[in-house]
């Protein structure tokens, strides 16, 4: 086993490990298992052979059982009927109960993803904000008027809901990314039926089960968990739903875009990345050398916003890769129960094993490996060492593929133009930085660049207020902020004429 003196060693004696929670699906606000009683066992990714949750393995029929409830909650429940302040005040109530359960839930995303506990912790909370910023503008929503279409006209435009909405989420962040969707679809009057990853189902259960107990109606917040097929993709192809939004990889959202496009269903796409960050000579280089660490490393680079390409000006790539190496051989992993941790354990012993391809490739393609590139702690957990390549060129799979590990690629750049031209050489658009200190430079690039969610100074950050989505192949429609409702709504047009309409025939 290889170890490193920042390397955290799990600790399988800790008592957190005994939880081994049993979740059950909740479907029309009752607790169900798969009829035919199978079950999906998680490992944790970061503490080798110990099981930490069970959840019902649904089936096809499992699954439309689900879409059946969440159709009769939107056609004839009380739920799209409510008024907007009715269903802001139990979306708030949802809000203060996930706050109350923070410590509780982020446990369970810790154990189940691999990510550090003080990491979970925060994430949670930020969620309650998501649920808290959605119920304040759900009775805010509004449609239009149109007093200048004529003397004996007017238009009005309706804001309605889409309907009952399929939500696919990834493994990564299961509890943000469903915080993401879910309060933005009810705040409008959907009613949805939420699959979580395979591999990290407990917290979704738990956020439904908390809306229920803050009064959502049944049938309107659904989960079933299970795998991506069959359970994901009868979310996608039963007429029962009008929507799915589908957050993972390009490789399943194509699927299901042309699954929805068959249908003429509406479909939300949130996919891959490949994060430029682009450091100007100009930049406070202390702080540029801290966010490039984080943006790569956070989440143990699983993260579909990671700065994992690093763009650098040529005068100061030495020192700026003097002081990330020093960052890189000090940040703690390993243990995500341990509270000093920083990063984690990677998902899966076949995503690790990719992880490592990508770095072998960058060798093999002549990119010169600084630091890691080798697995830590095997046998323990599934760790993966922070790892820094320079010398990488534009063409090789390291600079051009999301490798979705704690891996970074760094390319040189001489002029604005070069670093725009290299941060928009990707067929992914989610994510960019620019570090410098001449906010006009950093302006003037971020708008040249094709990404739907921009840093200057910062990476990974977020606010319920502001969209986020992709251009290119990171995918289709912006979630949160005012745009996030519009992705979960129909705008419907009516033509009232005042008076008597002018005569057709005579
Ligand atoms: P994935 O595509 O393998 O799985 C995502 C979800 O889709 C899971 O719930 C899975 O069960 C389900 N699924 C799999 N096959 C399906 C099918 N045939 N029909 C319907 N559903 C199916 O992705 P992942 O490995 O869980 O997550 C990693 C990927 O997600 C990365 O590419 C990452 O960039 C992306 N991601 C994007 C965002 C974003 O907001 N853009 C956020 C997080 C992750």
């Amino acid at each position: 086993m290889t170890v490193q003196s920042n390397f955290i060693t799990p600790d399988s004696s800790d008592p957190r490990l005994q939880s081994k929670s049993r979740y059950r699906m909740l479907v029309d606000g009752k607790s169900v298992d798969a009829a035919s009683g199978k079950t999906i066992h998680r490992v944790s990714p970061g503490h080798a052979g110990v099981v930490v949750g069970t959840w019902p393995d649904a089936s096809a029929d499992d699954v439309r059982a689900a879409i059946a409830a969440a159709r009769r909650a939107f056609d004839t429940g009380p739920w799209p009927r409510m008024s907007g302040a009715e269903r802001s005040r139990l979306m708030f109530k949802t809000a203060e109960l996930i706050l109350a359960h923070v410590e509780e839930i982020a446990l369970i995303e810790s154990l189940e993803v691999g990510k550090p506990i003080a990491q979970a912790r925060g994430e949670i909370t930020f969620c309650a904000d998501l649920w808290s910023y959605a119920a304040g503008q759900a009775r805010a929503l509004e449609g239009q008027t149109h007093n200048n279409i004529g003397d004996n006209r007017l238009g009005l435009v309706l804001r309605e809901p889409v309907g009952v909405v399929g939500i696919i989420t990834p493994w990564n962040f299961p509890f943000i990314i469903a915080s993401e969707r879910v309060p933005w679809a009810i705040g409008g009057g959907c009613t949805v039926v939420l699959k979580p990853s395979e591999f990290t189902s407990g917290t979704s259960i738990r956020m439904a089960e908390l809306a229920r107990e803050a009064g959502i109606p049944d049938g309107v917040f659904n989960v079933v968990t299970g795998y991506g097929d069959p359970a994901g993709q009868v979310l996608a192809e039963d007429p029962g739903t009008d929507m799915v939004a589908f957050t993972g990889s390009v490789r399943v959202g194509t699927k299901l875009g042309e699954i929805a496009a068959r249908s003429v269903k509406r479909v939300g796409l949130e996919l891959g990345g490949k994060g430029p960050q682009i450091v100007f000579a100009d930049a406070d280089l202390e702080a540029a050398a801290d966010g490039i660490a984080y943006g790569v490393y956070h989440n143990a680079g699983q993260c579909c916003i990671s700065g994992s390409r690093l763009l650098v000006q040529e005068g100061i790539r030495d020192v700026l890769l003097d002081r990330l190496l020093d960052i890189s051989r000090k940040v703690t992993f390993g243990d995500p129960l341990n509270e000093r941790t920083k990063i984690g354990a990677m998902i899966s012993e076949a995503h690790a094993a990719k992880v490592h391809s990508y770095v072998e490739a960058g060798q093999a393609d002549g990119a010169e490996l600084l630091l890691g590139g080798a697995r830590v702690g095997e046998g323990a957990g599934l760790y993966y060492a922070p790892t820094v390549f320079s010398g990488v060129t534009a063409d090789m799979s390291i600079a051009r593929e999301e490798i979705f590990g704690p891996v970074l690629s760094t390319l040189t750049f001489k002029t604005a133009d070069e670093a725009v031209a290299l941060a928009n050489a990707s067929e992914f658009g989610l994510s960019a930085s620019v570090w410098s200190t001449n906010l006009e430079n950093a302006l003037q690039s971020i708008r040249r660049i094709r990404a739907g969610r921009c840093w200057i100074n910062s990476v990974i950050d977020g606010a319920p207020e502001l969209p986020i989505g992709g251009y290119k192949k990171s995918g289709l429609g912006r979630e949160l902020g005012r745009y996030g409702f519009d992705e979960y709504s129909q705008f419907k047009g009516i033509h009232v004429t005042l008076g008597r309409p002018d005569p057709w025939f005579g």
